[in-house]
């Protein structure tokens, strides 16, 4: 039998290890979901502000809509005739908003990561990534013709020594990093970064902030903006697709950079944009976000309530944010755990490996400011209970 690859035995091994993954359809119900004949609040969703499960908002934007403008298609890549008005509108607003020269929006956060960097990384240029960025950064990665190095995750000394060693070596180096760690929930030293960047000629930064876009800074525009380094980033990247409650990724950066990617970079130029119905959403969303800070304020004191009752009662603490992890451990331990929380009301995963590092098996607490403090407090009860009969 050795050599012989078949997908079944492959799913069998996954099985045994608690590691296989399934589809699991669901109806939404605001911030609940129905699942298997059972409400449960929804800790798995990346809806953070709480605007894709709003009727309110669905309901004000279509009164703007009519036959004229719902335009379900692009029919073609923005090079081709894909290039709507709205398309520019977006851009220039996201510009804008971080007072940079130029924004550039993509399909998907999935299209901008692995799409950028081999765009702008050539042979003669270091990646250097944190440990724990995600699966799509590490995929343009290896899409680019760039040297790749990786340092602990947050460990400042050791990217340091990286940059301090490399920096005669190659023409370039671009420090890849996430703001908010989408399973620790933690976020990035990003004034650190920049100072470091600042000793050298050849540093640039590229920062991640699908976690932290729309959440984080009192405009909303990430962990740069509460850290007030919007200007040192060279490549200011983030999704629609959660806290805003829409579709697509973006790059807030130089006007010379954009016009670099609308040249060289492929999953820009070769798919279909998105939906003039998505940019006009997008457009809707985007000019209201500065104004949502009462969201961003709610769902700060749930996510402080959530870490700080969960360590009041010896959980290790990872995160400071509105991304809570519960360690598990194992893989089937962490299933065990999601399997209780479900009963109990709470549509909750495991995140298993390879998501994350094997042995450090989770749930993952998504909170959204769609929540009340009640949700919170009851969902801490039935850890501690779940706990007991575990
Ligand atoms: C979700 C995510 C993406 C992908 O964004 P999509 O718009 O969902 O494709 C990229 N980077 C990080 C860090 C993410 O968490």
């Amino acid at each position: 039998m050795s050599g012989i690859f078949s997908f079944a035995s492959e799913l069998e091994r996954l099985h045994a290890a608690g590691d296989l993954r399934c589809l699991q359809p669901l109806e939404h119900d605001g911030p609940y979901v129905w699942h298997g004949g059972r409400k449960m609040l929804n800790l798995s969703s990346n809806d953070y502000l709480g605007l894709a499960a709003e009727r309110e908002l669905r309901e004000e934007f279509l009164a703007g809509l009519s036959a004229d403008n719902l335009l379900m298609s692009a029919s073609s890549s923005r090079l081709l005739s894909g290039d709507f008005p709205v398309c520019g509108e977006v851009e220039r607003l996201l510009a804008g908003m971080y007072g940079k020269e130029a924004a550039l929006v993509f399909n998907s956060g999935y299209h901008m990561n692995v799409g950028i960097l081999p765009a702008i990384a050539g042979k003669d240029t270091l990646v250097v990534a944190d440990k724990l960025v995600h699966a799509s950064l590490i995929d343009g990665i290896r899409l680019s013709q760039a040297a790749f190095c990786r340092f602990r995750h947050g460990d400042m000394g050791q990217l340091e020594k990286i940059l301090e060693q490399s920096h005669a070596k190659y023409s370039r180096i671009i420090v890849a990093v996430e703001s908010v760690y989408s399973m620790d929930g933690d976020k990035a030293a990003l004034l650190q970064i920049c100072a470091m960047k600042r000793r050298y000629g050849n540093v640039s930064v590229y920062v991640d902030e699908a976690h932290a876009f729309g959440v984080l800074g009192e405009k909303g525009l990430g962990l740069a903006e509460e850290q007030g380094c919007i200007h040192d980033l060279d490549y200011i990247c983030g999704t629609f697709g959660k806290a805003l409650g829409s579709v697509g990724g973006f790059v807030a950066c130089s006007r010379v950079v954009r016009e670099y990617l609308v040249n060289r970079m492929r999953p820009f130029i070769y798919s279909t944009a998105l939906p003039p119905l998505n940019w006009l959403w997008t457009l809707f969303l985007l000019r209201r976000l500065p104004g949502m800070d009462a969201r961003r304020r709610h769902l700060a004191a749930l996510s402080a309530a959530l870490r700080g009752a969960l360590q009041a009662a010896g959980f290790p603490s990872l995160s400071g944010t509105h991304i809570v992890p519960l360690l598990a451990g194992g893989s089937n331990a962490s299933i065990r755990w999601a399997e209780v929380l479900q009963r109990r009301g709470f549509y909750v995963l495991p995140v298993r490996p390879p998501t994350v590092p094997e042995g450090t098996a989770r749930l993952r607490f998504s909170l959204t400011a769609g929540m009340h403090m009640e949700n919170v407090n009851s969902l801490v009860r039935n850890i501690l209970e779940a706990r007991d009969g575990l």
